[in-house]
This record gives structure tokens, sequence and C-alpha cells, in this order.
């Protein structure tokens, strides 16, 4: 089996390190947008070949486009353009119904299996792959039943070789629940990091002070821009409908504090901490 990844970044690269463990693929073949990522990608021995993107759809038996969702839309017609019927294509983008639409109907649509891997950190290109990233994670599926049995079955041993559970799901449910428990919390994690920087001018306390709690979460405000601006421009209507949630939950909060309703306060975080029935 070769495999060529178009992006090898965080997701695409962690991918090539466990597939080739576990002897899923026998070549991997790497192609990007700048030659410096794809050439540490040949250093750090994610990929054994850097290929031109053509080269390497007509080379590969699967090919894993692992770029941010916006360039994604660009490249997917062009690749299912260039493939034969035995190839199968796989993405591992964050959000989905937007692309769907712009290939359906397309003549090569049943070769392509759209996923999305729910694992990741908040780091970026070849040197964040790692080793295990996947495991014991949970992996979406999204529209099935457009994509042929094979392709299917290919791409399911595939996540079951990274060790991950698969959920099945429409493109429409996917966009709107990653929304609700992952675009938010990057929102969140970004508007908290600006809220310290801008309050505390001292960035000695901001290390002194750090202690778990900050610190976990303000985490994901590490994460890249050129990865999530298109997931926010792709999922807009549903980031758009938690954040005004979001920000009246704050004013709620802020007004508590203003009018010192301290027992209406206590009995809003004992509603908040239910979530520990859903996440331990
Ligand atoms: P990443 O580490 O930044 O890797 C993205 C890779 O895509 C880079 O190698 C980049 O190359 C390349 N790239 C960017 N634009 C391109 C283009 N127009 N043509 C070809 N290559 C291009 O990002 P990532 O976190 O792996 O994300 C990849 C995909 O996985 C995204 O669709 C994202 O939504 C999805 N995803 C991310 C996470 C997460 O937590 N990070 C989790 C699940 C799914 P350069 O370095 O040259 O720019």
């Amino acid at each position: 089996m070769t495999i060529g990844i178009v992006g090898v970044g965080l997701i695409g690269g962690s991918m090539a390190i466990t597939l080739r463990e576990k002897g899923f693929a026998q070549k991997i073949l790497g192609s990007g947008r700048s030659e410096k990522s794809v050439d540490k990608a040949m250093e750090l021995g994610l990929i054994d070949e850097k290929k031109k993107l053509k080269d390497l759809i007509t080379e590969s038996d699967l090919i894993i486009l692992s770029v941010p969702v916006d360039a994604l839309k660009e490249m997917l017609p062009q690749v299912l353009d260039a493939i034969n019927d035995k190839q199968v294509v796989i993405d591992v983008g964050s959000t989905k119904e937007g692309f769907l639409k712009v290939i359906k109907g397309h003549p090569k649509r049943n070769r392509f299996v759209a996923t999305h891997p729910m694992a990741g950190t908040e780091y970026s290109g070849p040197e964040a792959a790692v080793r295990d990233l996947f495991k014991g994670k949970c992996t979406v599926f999204c529209d099935v039943e457009e994509s042929d049995k094979d392709a299917v079955a290919l791409v399911e041993k595939m996540y079951d070789d990274l060790g991950m559970k698969i959920v099945y799901m429409d493109a429409v449910s996917h966009d709107l629940h990653t929304a609700y428990v992952s675009h938010i919390s990057h929102i969140t994690s970004f508007a908290l990091a600006l809220t310290v920087l801008e309050k505390e001018k001292e960035e000695k306390a901001i290390f002194e002070l750090a202690s778990g709690g900050f610190e976990s979460t303000v985490r994901l405000a590490k994460s890249s821009p050129d990865m999530w601006i298109p997931v926010f421009k792709q999922n807009r209507h549903n980031v758009l409908d938690v954040l005004y949630e979001l920000i009246y939950q704050l004013k709620h909060m802020k007004q508590l504090l203003v009018d010192e309703e301290y027992e209406e306060f206590y009995k809003l975080i004992e509603k908040a901490n239910e979530i520990k029935k859903i996440i331990k």
C-alpha cells in the first residue's frame, strides 16, 4: 500500500508514524505548500519521498488530504478529477458541509471518504507530529452512504490501525456538534489569552502565577490561525450560534457579580458542575 499525504503537519505526520509502524503503509509519499515543510517531513522520516501533487496522486493507492479546510475545498475537486476508479481519497478536516457540497455529484465522489479524527494538540507543522496521537480517541465518518463500500472498508481498517473508535454521522450534524464541543473551546481560549495579555502587563507574573488551571484553559490559544480561521469561516453559522450563547452566559455572570448575587452565582456554578456527569 502506498499512501500519499498532502499536508504533512500535525495530523498527516502523526498518521504517517503509526501507519508505517503498523504495516498499513509500505511507502509514504508527501506533498505540501512549502518546500521547507515537506523537506522537514523527509528529514524527520515521516515520509519516504517528496512528490509534486500530480505525481503523488498518480502513485498513491490512498490519498490523505490533511490541509486547512479552505485549501481542502479548493483542492478536492481537482484531486478527484485526477484519480482512477480504484484509488481512495480521504480528508481529515475539522468541517465538512461546505466542501462536501462542492463535490456533490462529482463522478468520483464514490471514491472519497470524509473523516475527522477528533484528536490534536495546539502545535502544528511536521515537527508537531507524534506517535499515538489518535490512540483511544474517536473519529467521525460523514455521509458514508455516498462512498463505495470497499473505500469505506479500507479507511475503517486504517483508523482501526490508528487505534480509533469510529462514529458515523451526517455532515450537517458533524459541523453542528463540533462547533459545540471543539470550535467554541478554541474561541474561548483565544479570548482568555487576549484578556490576560491585555490586563496583565507583567509577563513575569503570568509565568510565575500560571498554575494548572490557567495553563490548561489557555493551552488551545497556542493553536495556529492558519488552521482555525478556515474552520471558523467554513462553520461560521454554527460557531456564531454557540458564540451568542457563550456571550449571554458571560454577561449573566458579570451581572451577578455587579449585583453581588452570590447565591445565584453559586447555583450557576453547581449547574455548570453537571458537566462531570458527561465528562469525568
Ligand atoms: P498543520 O500541522 O498546520 O499541517 C497542515 C499542513 O498542510 C502543513 O504541512 C501545510 O504546509 C500544508 N498546507 C497548507 N496549505 C496547503 C495548501 N494549499 N496546499 C498544500 N499543503 C498545504 O495542520 P493540522 O493541525 O495537521 O491540520 C490539518 C487538517 O486536519 C486540517 O484540515 C484541520 O482542520 C484538521 N484537524 C486538525 C486538528 C488539530 O487539532 N490540529 C484535529 C483534527 C483535524 P506548510 O507548512 O507549508 O504551510
